[in-house]
């Protein structure tokens, strides 16, 4: 029998909903058989998601999904079987940690600029783990009547071009890769379809990740069109990566996003579990 998959997740360690154990337990009850929690810039939820696995005869994957800047765009790589007490990794990863804190002050005065105050107070008391997330402003933005949902919470105020957006300079792209492979595990270009890039840029950018040694595209993500998996799918093939696949899940306050809801990988595709060894 095929296995399920997915390989890309978060829990309130960042900025999903459920903590480590509770997204296992519902992974399970969603019939997935191989679980990777990937949490941003943080791997403090992995230790609780392993034991609450182990329990319910999960096949947990430890993973993390780093925040990185090509260019001027960001984009997101993923970690996949990552050693989390590799000290060029927690290095790399609490720095990006520090620039989080850094930019969400400038955008809690931002917001300030906006009429709206305590928006730095209010993001934290939602945040349980140490990576503080846009997301926990958009929530903050929800609950203060200043925005009806994320999407608007986002586009309104958070969003490129929004008032309250702050540029920041993530991970280099080689960086990301090396402190994953520096800590035995695989990268994996996250959701290439959510970039806004040129077709020829996006080519650029999956040439350069392959150089510097990333291991596969996300082929399939919760994120994607049908079109979209299959246009990665071809693009994996073509250069010569490794396909991966991830819901993105976040929590039940996405709820066109599911754990484990996932179309199969198309014919050709090289999976990324590939030599996995479990
Ligand atoms: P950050 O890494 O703190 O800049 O926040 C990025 C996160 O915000 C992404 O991982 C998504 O979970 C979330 N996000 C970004 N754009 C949107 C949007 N338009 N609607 C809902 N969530 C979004
Ligand atoms: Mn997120
Ligand atoms: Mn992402
Ligand atoms: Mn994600």
């Amino acid at each position: 029998m095929t296995r399920r998959y997915d390989l890309h997740t978060h829990s309130r360690l960042s900025d999903g909903i459920l903590a480590p154990a509770e997204l296992v337990a519902h992974a399970h009850t969603r019939q997935v058989d191989v679980l990777a929690l990937t949490d941003h810039d943080v791997t403090d939820g992995l230790a609780e998601a392993a034991a609450a696995a182990a329990a319910c005869g999960l096949t947990f994957v430890p993973g993390v999904e780093i925040s990185v800047t090509w260019g001027n765009q960001t984009v997101h790589i993923i970690g996949l079987r990552v050693d989390a007490t590799a000290p060029d990794l927690q290095h790399g990863l609490a720095r990006l940690r520090a620039t989080r804190l850094e930019r969400a002050r400038e955008i809690d005065r931002r917001l300030q600029k906006k009429g709206i105050t305590g928006a730095l107070e209010g993001a934290q008391a939602l945040c349980h783990g140490a990576t503080l997330s846009r997301t926990h402003f958009a929530r903050f933005l929800i609950q203060t009547g200043h925005a009806p949902d994320l999407r608007r919470a986002f586009r309104q105020f958070l969003s490129h071009g929004a008032p309250a957006y702050v540029p920041v300079q993530w991970a280099g792209l080689e960086q990301a890769v090396a402190w994953i492979r520096g800590a035995g595990g695989q990268a994996a270009l996250a959701h290439p379809a959510r970039y806004k890039l040129s077709p020829g840029k996006l080519r650029s950018l999956i040439g350069e990740f392959k150089d510097c040694g990333g291991a596969a595209l996300e082929v399939i993500s919760g994120t994607h069109s049908a079109e979209e998996n299959r246009r990665f799918a071809a693009l994996a093939l073509r250069f010569d990566l490794r396909a991966s696949v991830g819901s993105d899940y976040h929590g039940p306050e996405k709820p066109w996003v599911e754990v484990g809801r996932l179309p199969p990988l198309p014919a050709g595709c090289v999976p990324v579990w590939q030599d996995w060894k479990e």
